[in-house]
C-alpha cells in the first residue's frame, strides 16, 4: 500500500486544477500521448475540492454508476489502492475513460462546482489513480462451469467479459483482428490514448482468466449459431459500428480520398506512421480536407498534421457549437494549427488527369430550423458555391455496423440502419443472444458502450444462474 505521507487541507473553494499538456510546437513531432495528466499535488488539490456530497449527482450521471465521491475520499486520505478498487468495481478500465470519457457532458457537468464554472476534474482525477495505483490483487469467484462467448474486444467487450469473468462464468472473446482493444486500438490515435494503456487494460482483463482469441472473424471463421451448439450458455455482441460511410458525391473514387477508419487504422493499428520499419505506408498530401465535426474528424486532422501535411482543413456544415467532438479536443487541433471551416459543406471533389484529388467544390451554409437530431439544420446557401485546393480528402462524417453477424444470425433482429435490435437488458431477438455498444442503435462513446455491456451482463448473469433450471424454457431456444 502506499505510503500515507501527506494530509492536505481540503478546500472546496480552490480554483479547478489545470491538466498539464505538452506545448503544440513539441507534440505535433510525434504520435505520443499530448496530455500529462494530474502530478500528486495537482491531484490532491483536486481531490480537496469535493464537496463529498449527501446524495451526489454524478453518480447518477456516469453510465456506469462509479461512486465518485468515495474514490476521491480515498485520495485526500493518500490511499489509492482503496481509490482503485472503488473505480474497478464498477469500471475495469478506468485508465482509459479517464482520459477519452466525454466527462463535460456527463458526471462533470451535474457537479455542484460546475454551477460555478469549475466542476471537479472527475476524469482527470480517475486517469490519475488508474495510472498512479500499485496492480490490485483479483477478485474472482469460484467457477460456475458456464460458458459465455464474447465476439469483438471494444470496450462493451472488455466490460462483460471483466463482469463475468469476476463472477466466475469462463469468458472466451473472439476478435477478427490481430490486436484486441477495438476502437482504443485501432481508432483513438496513441497521441490521446496511448497504446501501452490501452495494453495495461487488456491484461488486467486476461489476468481475470478471460480468454482471447484473435483473428476470427463471427460470420465467416464461426458463426453464432456454432458458438451455441459448440457449449457456450449464452453469446454476447459487441462488434462496434467499424463500417465507412460515404457521402456518394462525385469524385469520392478519386485517388487521395479515404475513409476516416482507414486512415486511422493503417496509422494506429498497421504503425504507418513507422514505415519502413512497419510494413504499411500511408501517403498523406501537403493539403489535406477532412470532412466532419465529430472526435472522428478531429484525429484524423491531427494524425495528417504529424504525418507532414503542411495544411489541414477540417470542413463542417454547422457551426463550431453543433460540433459533436468534445470542446477539448477542437481546442486541442486548433493549437496545433488545424484550420476551421464552419458553414461549409462539400459539394464534390475534382481531379486531375491522373484521376488524383486536385480540389473540392464546396457550398456555404446558413442554420435553419432544429432537426431530428435536436441541433439547427444547415441549408446551403444557393449560389455560394467556391473551390478549395486540395491533395487529400478524409470522409469522418460517421460509421455504421458490419452485416456479417446479421446476414449470418437467422431470427436475429436488426433496424433499418443494419443495428442489432435490444430490449432494455441488452438482450437480442435470439434467445441466449445479447448485445451492446455501437452495434446497437445510440450508442456512440466509450463509457455507453461500457454502460451498455454492463446492463448485459448483468442480465447474462441473472439467466446463467438459472440455465441449469429453465434449460427447456422457450426463451432458452
Ligand atoms: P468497438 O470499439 O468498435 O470494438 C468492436 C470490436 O469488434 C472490434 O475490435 C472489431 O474488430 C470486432 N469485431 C467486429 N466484427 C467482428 C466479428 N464479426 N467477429 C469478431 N470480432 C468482430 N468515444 C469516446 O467516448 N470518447 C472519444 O474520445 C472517442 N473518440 C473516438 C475516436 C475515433 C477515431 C473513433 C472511431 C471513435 C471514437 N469514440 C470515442 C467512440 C468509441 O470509440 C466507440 O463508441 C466505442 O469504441 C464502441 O465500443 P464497442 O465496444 O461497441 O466497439
Ligand atoms: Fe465520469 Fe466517465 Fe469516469 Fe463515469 S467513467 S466517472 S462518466 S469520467
Amino acid at each position: 500500500m502506499e505510503e500515507k505521507t501527506r494530509q492536505q487541507p481540503i478546500s472546496h473553494f480552490a480554483r479547478r486544477q489545470e491538466v498539464r499538456k505538452r506545448s503544440s510546437l513539441e507534440r505535433i513531432r510525434d504520435f505520443d500521448e499530448v496530455s500529462l495528466g494530474f502530478n500528486q499535488d495537482q491531484a490532491m488539490s483536486e481531490a480537496g475540492r469535493c464537496f463529498q456530497c449527501p446524495a451526489p449527482k454524478c453518480v447518477r450521471a456516469c453510465p456506469v454508476g462509479i461512486d465518485i465521491p468515495e474514490f476521491i475520499k480515498h485520495i485526500q486520505n493518500d490511499d489509492y489502492r482503496a481509490a482503485v478498487k472503488v473505480l474497478k468495481n464498477r469500471n475495469s478500465i478506468p485508465e482509459v475513460t479517464g482520459r477519452v470519457c466525454p466527462q463535460e457532458t456527463l458526471c462533470e457537468a451535474v457537479c455542484i462546482l460546475a454551477k460555478r464554472g469549475e466542476p471537479v476534474a472527475i476524469g482527470a482525477l480517475e486517469r490519475f489513480v488508474a495510472d498512479s495505483a500499485e496492480e490490485q490483487e483479483l477478485d474472482v469467484q469460484r467457477p460456475s462451469g458456464k460458458k459465455v462467448a464474447v465476439i469483438g474486444s471494444g470496450p462493451a467487450a472488455l466490460t462483460v467479459a471483466a463482469d463475468l469473468q469476476k463472477l466466475g462464468h469462463q469468458v472466451v472473446i473472439y476478435e477478427a483482428l490481430h490486436e484486441s482493444g477495438g476502437v482504443l486500438t485501432y481508432g483513438i490515435p496513441a497521441f490521446r490514448l496511448p497504446k501501452e494503456i490501452v495494453k495495461k487494460a487488456i491484461n488486467y482483463i486476461q489476468r481475470l482468466g478471460v480468454k482471447i482469441e484473435k483473428n476470427i472473424v463471427i460470420g465467416k471463421s464461426l458463426t453464432i449459431d456454432d458458438l451455441l451448439e459448440s457449449g457456450f450458455d449464452a453469446i454476447f455482441i459487441g462488434s462496434g459500428a467499424g463500417s465507412p460511410k460515404f457521402l456518394g458525391i462525385l469524385g469520392e473514387n478519386l485517388i487521395g480520398v479515404f475513409s476516416a477508419s482507414e486512415f486511422l487504422t493503417r496509422c494506429n493499428l498497421m504503425k504507418a506512421y513507422k514505415f519502413p520499419e512497419y510494413d504499411t505506408p500511408i501517403s498523406v498530401g501537403q493539403r489535406v480536407a477532412v470532412i466532419g465535426g465529430g472526435n472522428v474528424a478531429m484525429d484524423t486532422a491531427r494524425t495528417a498534421l504529424r504525418l507532414g501535411a503542411k495544411e489541414v482543413r477540417v470542413v463542417y456544415r454547422r457551426t463550431e457549437k453543433e460540433m459533436p467532438a468534445r470542446v477539448e479536443e477542437v481546442e486541442n487541433a486548433k493549437n496545433e494549427g488545424v484550420q476551421f471551416m464552419t458553414l461549409v459543406n462539400l459539394v464534390k471533389i475534382l481531379g486531375n488527369e491522373e484521376v488524383q484529388v486536385r480540389g473540392l467544390e464546396c457550398i456555404r451554409m446558413k442554420l435553419g430550423e432544429v432537426d431530428s437530431s435536436g441541433r439547427r439544420k444547415p441549408v446551403e446557401i444557393k449560389g455560394s458555391n467556391f473551390t478549395l485546393d486540395s491533395d487529400t480528402v478524409i470522409v469522418a462524417t460517421g460509421q455504421g455496423p458490419n452485416p456479417i453477424i446479421s446476414q449470418t444470425t437467422p431470427g436475429l433482429k436488426i433496424d433499418g440502419e443494419g443495428y442489432i435490435v435490444v430490449d432494455g437488458r441488452g438482450r437480442t431477438s435470439r434467445p441466449r443472444v445479447w448485445a451492446a455498444g455501437d452495434i446497437v442503435p445510440n450508442s456512440a462513446t466509450v463509457i455507453e458502450a461500457m454502460g451498455g455491456g454492463r446492463n448485459a451482463s448483468r442480465d447474462i448473469h441473472l439467466f446463467l444462474q438459472q440455465v441449469g433450471h429453465i434449460r427447456n424454457r422457450n426463451w432458452l431456444g
